[in-house]
């Protein structure tokens, strides 16, 4: 369900794998604690806020 992606590149996460700057996208793998992905979290669920408008 919720396979948010990330482009190593710029760092970016996204829900599609082209990213805005020409990278890849690619599912991360924090097996372990990674802060990374809680900010991650954050991000998406601030991004569904800003859809609703
Ligand atoms: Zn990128």
């Amino acid at each position: 369900m919720n396979h948010i992606l990330k482009c190593p590149k710029c760092g970016s996460y996204g829900l599609s794998e082209k990213c805005k700057c020409g990278g890849k996208r690619a599912r991360p793998k924090p097996p372990k604690y990674s802060p990374e992905d809680k900010y991650g979290k954050y991000r998406r669920k601030w991004k569904e806020g800003q859809k609703i408008k």
